[in-house]
């Protein structure tokens, strides 16, 4: 029930999960399949049954782990992966749908005044159920948007019109929003960036090779075909989409590829508006400023100015009629199928589902539902479900855990020999700085003046996507909320935010088998404790580093020691640069550089935890219990966080989209950077997984 690209903000937040940490884009209507009514219970900690026993862990520790997995749990027909995280989400979705059936059934014929957040999200779920309504309906809500766009007569018009898609999440030409400002993290500022591909990412304009080039054409057609559905005849709808790729690319050709965009100094570049209409007079911005629902704006964040002086030529080459063909085909590209006719639907998962992702089915409607419910109104959904699911137990056992894993980490700086005291006492001051947040906000999001109605599932997507990108541009100019959430507690993912320099765990991430009150400590150590970790590490990854303990853009560190960080960090550079995903593709280890940081980091401040607390309670840690040592445990945990396939289209995309590894390298590449592992299991020098020369930046 939103718009496929929501958020106005900009923010370089890093997720644990890539799985789940991604939005997906629109997916079509299907009838029920036999995946779509599997239940799905939460793993334990320790799950002998997923171990391959016939393996060796030396060898390969991910098939040990995790060989009998897709055994028993192959990749259902509605995903393009499958594995712990997502069996999580399943689960959670199971409990939103119960939790959403009931405030539809609830809200049925109540007074129309009531506008309490159950009421709220029981007419949301219910609207966007209602197929017969929505295909009644056929394309009329679409009407007055593809009017306004062939209402333009010249391109003076154009700013306001740029500023009304940015408003309501369609991504034409660029992205406008707010962020807090990388140099000062009071402050809250405006943001203008690159944007209007409809591809995943710039470099699929550009790569040479079979796969590339097939899905080049493919998208080529998927815009003719989608433009046939708004009604333009065939040939001229061929001709159109030669022209809006032909467009597309130029855009692509001025915009940053996305490895050179985790350097946030490579996206700030502060200015006054002034400069911005400099570099880019094709555009009236200061009526696309008045028009943007935006507080008065002197200054702001062009993340990219070449973007800007391209895109004015661009503008300045290209003919009216292309120019509104373009934003016709974005405009429809930017809606979310489940509120269109069928045949829009259908042809949107048919590129983006099946051919990018290679997922064979779509998932059904209640899925999509409760996703759109929880992407349009998380935290009136979150709100019922932290009620009904989240003991206050399970925020104290987080709690205590990340607590150790801070201590683990301020014991591992001392004794970092690479490292001059100066930088140790800057470091330890980020980490003191940093704000933990466990399970969901202190104050709940206020939804009361969004208007939502049961029998408008296209109104209230628009309605929620405009909420919510409102609310993001009032921040501009205002005082930073240091309590606020990225993602909704019913999530399945954490991350570290630098400019917040807060790590956040939302309650959906803190079950089992991530979390499991019955599993051993060593178990929950492996799995949560390496999570906890992961995102406290990102602190001090290539990209956290360069924030300080206020969130601001600084180099803190001497020169000698950023010069040994980054010689650390090529050694895991090169690691992961050479596992080869699918094919003839590798991983790119500058784009996934931070997060295999995080991993590795995340991993070692989990391990250090688990000793000190096997201290505290006097544990033999090398003592079998249950078949295996504590230690060897707590590294079946960090295995079996991983568990899980992926398909070979995903897996494409996942490498050239995605900062994090796939599944089998997150699992392995820890471990072969750890001697620990390779005693824990009896393990020679030499063997895969206890290389001769192992990584270690943290
Ligand atoms: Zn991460």
């Amino acid at each position: 029930m939103t718009m496929k690209r929501m958020k106005a903000s900009l923010v370089i937040a890093v997720m644990v999960l890539s799985e789940l940490g991604v939005t997906a884009k629109a997916q079509r209507t299907s009838a029920e399949t036999a995946d779509s009514g599997k239940t799905y219970e939460l793993l334990p900690g320790l799950d002998k049954r997923l171990i391959d026993t016939t393996a060796d862990p030396c060898v390969d520790f991910f098939q040990y782990a995790c060989g009998n997995f897709t055994k028993l749990y192959p990749i259902p027909n509605d995903r393009s992966s499958f594995g712990t995280g997502a069996m999580i989400v399943e689960h959670t979705q199971q409990v939103l749908h119960t939790m959403l059936e009931k405030a539809a059934v609830g809200s049925v014929g109540r007074n129309s005044n009531e506008h309490s957040n159950e009421q709220k999200i029981g007419d949301a779920y219910a609207a966007c159920m209602d197929v017969d309504a929505i295909s009644q309906k056929g394309l009329k809500p679409l009407q007055p948007e593809l009017d306004r766009i062939a209402a333009l007569k010249s391109k003076d018009e154009l700013p306001e019109l740029l500023a009304h898609h940015q408003l309501i999440g369609v991504n034409t030409f660029l992205g406008f929003g707010q962020q807090q400002d990388f140099k000062d993290a009071r402050k809250q500022i405006a943001v203008v960036d690159q944007g209007g591909l409809g591809m995943p990412e710039r470099d699929y304009y550009f790569r040479t090779g079979e796969a590339p080039e097939k899905t080049r054409t493919q998208y080529v057609q998927h815009i003719a075909n989608m433009l046939k559905l708004i009604s333009e005849p065939e040939a001229k709808a061929g001709a159109d989409a030669q022209a809006i790729m032909k467009l597309e690319t130029a855009l692509a050709k001025v915009s940053m590829d996305i490895t050179s965009r985790r350097n946030p100094n490579k996206v700030y570049h502060l200015m006054p508006v002034s400069e911005l209409a400099t570099l880019d007079p094709g555009i009236a911005w200061g009526r696309f400023l008045a028009a943007s629902g935006a507080p008065p704006v002197t200054e702001l964040n062009v993340t990219n100015p070449e973007f800007f002086q391209g895109l004015n030529g661009l503008l300045a080459a290209t003919d009216m009629e292309t120019i509104k063909t373009y934003l016709r085909w974005q405009l429809i590209a930017s809606i979310p199928g489940y509120v269109l006719p069928k045949a829009f639907d259908d042809e949107d998962f048919d590129f983006y589902g099946r051919k990018l992702r290679g997922q064979p089915e779509q998932k059904t409607r209640w899925k999509r539902c409760v996703q759109a419910t929880d992407a349009g109104l998380g935290e009136a959904l979150s709100q019922v479900y932290v009620a009904q699911e989240f003991p206050p137990a399970s925020k104290k056992a987080t709690l205590q855990m990340v607590k150790d894993i801070e201590a683990a980490m301020d014991q591992d700086i001392d004794t970092l020999d690479w490292m001059s005291s100066a930088t140790k006492v800057r470091a330890k001051e980020k980490l003191h700085a940093v704000a933990d947040k466990i399970g969901y906000p202190d104050h709940w999001r206020d939804y009361s003046s969004l208007t939502i109605a049961r029998d408008d599932a296209f109104g209230n997507g628009l309605r929620a996507t405009e909420f919510e990108n409102r609310r993001q541009l009032a921040k501009i100019g205002k005082p930073v909320d240091r309590g606020e959430w990225l993602i909704t507690p019913a999530t399945v993912d954490a991350y570290y935010n630098p400019s917040m320099n807060d790590i956040n765990f939302p309650a959906g991430i803190l079950q089992a088998p991530l979390y499991d009150s019955h599993a051993s400590d060593a178990s929950n150590y492996g799995h949560i404790g390496g999570v906890v970790g992961h995102e406290l590490t990102h602190g001090f990854d290539d990209q956290g580093r360069q924030f300080d303990a206020n969130g601001n853009l600084e180099d803190w560190w001497t020169p000698e020691d950023g010069k040994k960080f980054d010689q650390k960090a090529d050694c895991e550079v090169k690691e992961y640069g050479n596992f080869v995903a699918v094919d003839d593709v590798k991983l790119n280890g500058k784009l996934t550089l931070g997060e295999n940081t995080a991993d590795n980091g995340g991993l070692r401040l989990a391990y250090i935890a688990l000793l000190a607390d096997a201290k505290r309670k006097n544990i033999d840690l090398t003592k079998k219990q249950d078949g295996y040592t504590p230690i060897q445990q707590f590294f079946l945990g960090h295995g079996q966080s991983w568990c899980g396939a992926t398909r070979p289209e995903q897996l494409r995309l996942q490498v050239q989209t995605d900062p994090h590894s796939p599944r089998q390298f997150r699992a392995n590449g820890v471990v072969q950077n750890m001697p620990e592992f390779g005693h824990a299991f009896g393990c020679k020098t030499g063997q895969p997984m206890m290389p001769v020369n192992a990584c270690r930046v943290w």
